[in-house]
């Protein structure tokens, strides 16, 4: 998958593009992704760091130290993640596919640190779903 893609944090301050080569798309169940993210699982593009940019409200962007390798870099305004850098994975960003405009588009091909996923993960889609929210 190659192209020209966008996205935004949830407040809008921060945009970035990717013009590239997705490289993969990574569901990521992690304890650390977990507590950093607040959902059961992170799913994540990864793209070359040089086909990543933040085009908008880049001194609104904050790190934190996920782990000695891990850097989440995040909108200081709304939270919102923007992306990831990992000393392990030099060469690429890690973008949350949840900020990406059409998130559709993008499908996981792995599933990772799967020793650390949820049990329920596997049949979520098992129990009552609801088209919106719950009903008052
Ligand atoms: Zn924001
Ligand atoms: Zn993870």
């Amino acid at each position: 998958m190659e192209g020209q893609f966008s996205g935004t944090c949830h407040c809008g301050r921060v945009a970035f593009t990717i013009n590239g080569k997705v490289l993969n798309v990574v569901n990521c169940h992690c304890s650390i992704c977990r507590r950093a993210n607040g959902g059961a699982f992170s799913s994540f593009v990864v793209v070359p760091e040089e086909a990543f940019e933040v085009v908008k409200g880049q001194d609104l962007l904050t790190r934190y130290a996920m782990s000695d390798k891990g850097e989440k870099h995040f909108c200081r305004v709304c939270g919102a993640p923007v992306f990831n850098r990992n000393k392990l994975y030099p060469k690429v960003t890690v973008v949350p596919l949840g900020c990406l405009d059409g998130p559709e588009q993008f499908i996981p091909k792995v599933n990772i640190f799967c020793e650390r996923m949820l049990p329920w993960v596997a049949f979520a889609k098992e129990i009552t779903c609801y088209e919106k929210g719950l009903a008052k």
